[in-house]
């Protein structure tokens, strides 16, 4: 079998993607939030929750504070309250907060692009690091949700159970220049196109090259 041609495919994903909106920390950034500190913040926003929802529940948020000190002076219940559209925006709040409060208390109001810390923080997980680290500090870190992992899958160019396994996957074998351009296409394209449940692969432009792997039924 032949390897699936990666450059080919997301060439192709460029081109189809052009009609949609940016994924929501992409926009975000276009839009002039793309300091780690607000880039992270608004991943924890986005934390199982629709981008339609993510993008006006941050720029709420930030309508009343950017810095980590701006953040730390309003109180959790404040935070909850302007991002409360947000899934599970309670138990957020108290996350976004205590970060807020660390980095005015020791790291001089600002979030340093440092893997180890941002890891360390409650609540952020791989996803959320490798993206603020990719966008806000153009550091090469491939971020795979959940349809970064589908998506790759159904090519064969990973064989994986997990989107933790994915990134581990990907880390090996995808060209560093795709590292943060697989998310930021893969996302519009997992939304609009190769959907998760029936996807639309007779009008999709990589019909021809796509094995469609585990795909059971398509439209
Ligand atoms: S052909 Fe189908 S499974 Fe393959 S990328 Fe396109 S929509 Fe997804």
């Amino acid at each position: 079998m032949t390897e699936f041609d990666i450059d080919q495919a997301l060439a192709l994903v460029a081109e189809a993607v052009r009609p949609y909106p940016p994924a929501a920390l992409f926009q975000l950034a276009d839009e002039g939030y793309h300091t780690p500190f607000e880039q992270l913040i608004a991943c924890i926003i986005s934390i199982r929750t629709y981008d339609e929802v993510t993008i006006p529940a941050s720029r709420h948020l930030f309508a009343q504070a950017r810095t980590p000190q701006q953040m730390a002076a309003l109180t959790p219940q404040q935070i909850a309250q302007l991002i409360q559209a947000s899934t599970f925006a309670e138990r957020k709040a108290g996350q976004i907060h205590a970060i807020a409060q660390t980095l005015t208390a020791e790291y001089q109001n600002q979030l340093p692009c440092d893997r180890e810390l941002i890891l360390s923080f409650h609540g952020v997980g791989p996803k959320c690091a490798n993206l603020t680290l990719g966008i806000a500090c153009g550091q090469p870190a491939i971020s795979v949700d959940t349809h970064v992992h589908r998506i790759t899958n159904r090519w064969g160019y990973v064989h994986t159970n997990s989107p933790e396994q994915t990134m581990t996957a990907l880390e090996a074998k995808l060209p560093p220049k795709y590292w943060l351009e697989i998310n930021r296409l893969l996302v519009p394209f997992g939304k609009h196109i190769c959907q998760p449940r029936v996807p639309r692969c007779t009008a999709c432009p990589l019909f021809t090259i796509c094995p469609r792997l585990g795909v059971r039924s398509y439209r």
